[in-house]
């Protein structure tokens, strides 16, 4: 019997291949095959012992070998900006769509270009390979739009990347704002947004929803709505939401971004949106990292941690995937990319420190999220695109814990970048 000549061969994975499976593996990677003009290289045998050569071999040592992370909610338009024209003082949603307002008026396609393109080399540095990016929608030329399709073309041979057309000033807010959402739709975004609890009226918001739904319908599109993306606990879009997944059937394409305000509502409104919702089948994202810094600014004390009920959600069965939404503007001035800050930040506000539950904050930086992206072919298994990461780090917990560098991160069967661990050496 001949042995196999592959590109790539890992050794001694722990392989984390499925959300509640381990196993210690060699994973042998094809060398490139065209079909329709594309080149791909797939998984081309998982066993516990491959026989073979490749172009390049990597003992992996036991650590964890994991599908990349999925960034389900970011804004690359604006990430980067921090601190342009100014800082936000306050930290409030609001001053910071102000400051958006001000930093947009020298908005280039250059400029978005370039910032989104090293964010996510940022990212995908640190394993993450599938981003879901809102892109604003509400100035007449369009340019962030037009500059985050455009790196989505540019980036597409190693990161994937979906774009939201993001009405951050509201579709009825101005009277061009539907036609631009029109035009954003024609242009070919992946995914209709919205921002109904910035409506100007509560009539609006609810129209929103309904348009949203119409438009989805209408051109076959995803919806990633930012719905009640605020403390105040009369907010109540997610049930319109809910409703309008239900009547037409399409929960599993909906998303519902922050719903803060559910953290807010009481227990016995709470306990009855949470029924309705396991009917839906509708993904939730939260982003931990800044719904804990910028929800809660008008309260004293108690002072909500303004997150949405995560562990309830996932406890009654339901997608809920994590992101960072911003990285370094206006909004939240922190943040790298590494997606386990994300699941760190989770784990601690939402409380869910118990073993299984620091296992599923870890499944929403990476299952759940590809879920709620609606990807195809997402994990590690024989016949699917080679996309994975190697940890530094033996478990989920232990990833989670030391926010472990990921040390080789595998694209389209290509090695992307390798990083090593910081050192420590003790002097005598
Ligand atoms: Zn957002």
């Amino acid at each position: 019997m001949t042995s196999q000549n592959y590109e790539l061969l890992l050794r001694r994975c722990k392989l984390l291949s499925a959300p509640d499976r381990t196993e210690i593996v060699d994973i042998a990677i094809s060398a490139p095959c065209t079909a329709n003009g594309t080149v791909s290289r797939t998984i081309a045998a998982i066993a516990s012992h491959i026989d073979g050569t490749a172009a390049i071999e990597l003992d992996v040592q036991n650590q964890l070998v994991s599908p990349p992370f999925v960034e389900s909610h970011i804004h690359l338009d604006s990430a980067l900006t921090a601190g342009e024209p100014r800082w936000n003082e306050s930290g409030t949603l609001f001053e910071g769509i102000e400051i958006w307002h001000d930093r947009k008026q020298t908005l280039s396609l250059e400029d978005v270009k370039q910032r989104a393109i090293a964010t996510l080399k940022q990212q995908a540095a640190q394993g993450v390979l599938f981003v879901r990016s809102h892109a604003d929608v509400s100035e007449a030329s369009l340019t962030a739009l037009v500059a985050l399709l455009e790196v989505r073309e540019d980036v597409k041979d190693w990161l994937t990347l979906q774009v939201v057309a993001f009405p951050q000033d509201g579709i009825y807010g101005s009277p061009k704002n539907q036609d631009l959402m029109e035009e954003a739709l024609k242009m070919g975004v992946d995914v209709i947004g919205g921002i109904p609890h910035y409506e100007l009226t509560r009539e609006d918001g609810v129209n929103s929803v309904h348009q949203i739904f119409k438009w989805a319908e209408q051109y076959d599109r995803l919806i990633d709505i930012h719905c009640d993306e605020i403390d105040d606990d009369q907010s109540r879009f997610l049930e319109v939401v809910a409703a309008c997944a239900i009547r037409h059937g399409m929960g599993s394409r909906v998303t519902a971004s922050h719903t803060t305000a559910f953290g807010s509502y009481n227990n016995a409104y709470a306990f009855k949106l949470l029924g309705f919702l396991q009917r839906t089948q509708l993904n939730f994202i939260a982003n931990p990292l800044i719904n804990i810094t910028l929800q809660g600014r008008t309260d004293t004390y108690p002072k909500r941690r303004g997150v949405t009920r995560v562990k309830e959600l996932w406890q009654q069965g339901i997608n809920v995937s994590l992101g960072h939404d911003c990285i370094q503007d206006p909004w939240y001035s922190l943040g790298t990319g590494n997606m386990l800050d994300v699941a760190s930040m989770a784990v601690h506000v939402c409380q869910m420190t118990g073993m299984a539950e620091i296992d599923a904050c870890y499944n929403m930086v990476t299952w759940n999220g590809a879920k709620t992206l609606n990807l195809e072919e997402y994990g590690i298994a024989v016949g699917k695109p080679a996309n994975l990461i190697v940890l530094d780090a033996c478990d989920r917990y232990d990833a989670i814990r030391r926010r472990a560098t990921v040390r080789h991160v595998i694209s389209q069967g290509k090695l992307l970048t390798k990083t090593s661990p910081a050192e420590v050496t003790w002097q005598e």
